[in-house]
């Protein structure tokens, strides 16, 4: 690309920071930047036309775990860490609402709920008799039980006739959030470059050399937000998951409202508009789903809408509007990963399914890696 002066002096020059990955973290990382160093120079780089990872693909479920989940991540974390993950998805979840506020984002609590497949006796059962003591540990959290059971009101098929529900989980617009956090970023005086991949860097004793597929520039610092795309240039433990979504057209009277788990959280959707929005089924082919390209596959597509048919949707008619698929950084453990690379370079990746309610607090303590 053959740049002009002022492209060069007012785009390329003299930049403090530099943030690869324009999804929910690297806006808000761009953003205390801001906060904390007004004069800086940001800017932002961005592969697609849109932010094109997870942040603009979500299911936009305020949440912050089922209580088949934590009872799971019970087993393989002790009680304090497992505190520490929800207190996290709390905190990022409220940073989230005051940043944006709960209009711009179209929060809604409308309660979280968890369906149990008819067939599986033992994770209900398990569930059943542990609710009090989850509703114990995160007590001094929410100050009130969080987790009861309710009978199936909105007749869902093929299920346990009573389902977990959790009075505090919320919902959002996924794109008014997202559209919100750009501009925001724009109004505070951060550049945004897109359709920019960042191909390599190069560490100097001062500046960190950048490549991208346009052109080639320096900064003083470069923070990597590119999430489930983090192996194409740093070296941690992040694997791309492939998720894959679907939206029914408008359905009239749609008497489902809230956000629902389904089969051990491997299946989740809610109420979108007059629509149902529908996601999950990774589990089905995890192999195939470990990538990094964007796309759709009929193994999943095909149970989803079996889903609908069968047990979300029975005796109703609807059709499928809308397919689509997001990329996640995903990894043995459930925690981020965000620490200092070497002199000048930061990462803050890994939001597993978790990236609306932690992504505010993940960027922001990017953000704070920098003195
Ligand atoms: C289908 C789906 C449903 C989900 N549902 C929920 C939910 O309901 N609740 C919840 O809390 N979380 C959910 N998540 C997870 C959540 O969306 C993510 O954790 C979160 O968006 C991650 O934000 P991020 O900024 O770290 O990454 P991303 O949003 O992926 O942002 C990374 C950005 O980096 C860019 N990039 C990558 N490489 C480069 C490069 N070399 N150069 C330039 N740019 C680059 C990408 O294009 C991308 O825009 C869901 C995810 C998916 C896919």
């Amino acid at each position: 690309m053959n740049l002009s002066y002022w492209e060069i002096k007012t785009w390329l020059s003299n930049i403090d920071f530099t943030i690869v990955g324009s999804g929910i973290v690297g806006l808000n990382c761009a953003l205390e930047l801001k906060k904390k160093f007004p004069n800086s120079k940001i800017l932002i780089l961005e592969k697609g036309t849109l932010p094109q990872g997870a942040s603009t693909k979500n299911a936009g479920f305020a949440c912050f775990g089922s209580l088949s989940e934590i009872i799971d991540d019970l087993e393989s974390h002790s009680e304090e860490e497992v505190f520490q993950l929800v207190k996290k998805r709390v905190d990022g979840l409220s940073l989230l609402r005051k940043t944006l506020g709960d209009e711009v984002i179209q929060y809604q609590n409308k309660g979280g709920y968890e369906l149990f497949l008819s067939e599986d006796k033992e994770l209900y059962d398990l569930c059943v008799g542990k609710q009090q003591y989850v509703n114990k540990l995160l007590k001094p959290i929410f100050k009130a039980d969080v987790f009861s059971f309710k009978e199936n009101l909105f007749n869902f098929n093929k299920i346990k006739p009573q389902y977990s529900f959790n009075q505090f989980e919320g919902q959002i617009d996924t794109g008014k959030m997202m559209e919100a956090l750009l501009l925001k970023a724009l109004k505070s005086g951060i550049k945004i470059l897109n359709n920019t991949s960042v191909e390599s860097f190069l560490e100097g004793t001062e500046q960190v050399e950048i490549k991208t597929n346009n052109f080639e520039f320096s900064t003083s610092k470069l923070l990597i937000a590119t999430n489930g795309f983090a192996s194409k240039l740093i070296n941690q433990n992040v694997k791309p998951a492939r998720a894959q979504v679907l939206v029914t057209e408008p359905i009239k009277n749609l008497h489902i409202k809230g956000t629902f788990h389904l089969d051990r959280g491997y299946y989740y959707f809610r109420n979108i508009d007059d629509r149902i929005l529908l996601g999950g089924g990774r589990h089905l082919d995890f192999k195939t789903e470990e990538t990094q390209e964007f796309g759709k596959t009929h193994i999943i597509q095909s149970k989803l809408d079996e889903l609908l048919r069968t047990m979300i949707l029975p005796n109703i008619d609807y059709k499928i509007d809308y397919q689509w698929s997001g990329i996640m950084g995903v990894g043995e453990q459930k925690s981020a990963i965000v620490k200092q690379l070497s002199n000048n370079v930061y990462c803050g990746v890994r939001l597993g399914g978790m990236g609306v309610a932690i992504g505010s607090l993940v960027g922001k303590e990017l953000a704070d890696l920098i003195a």
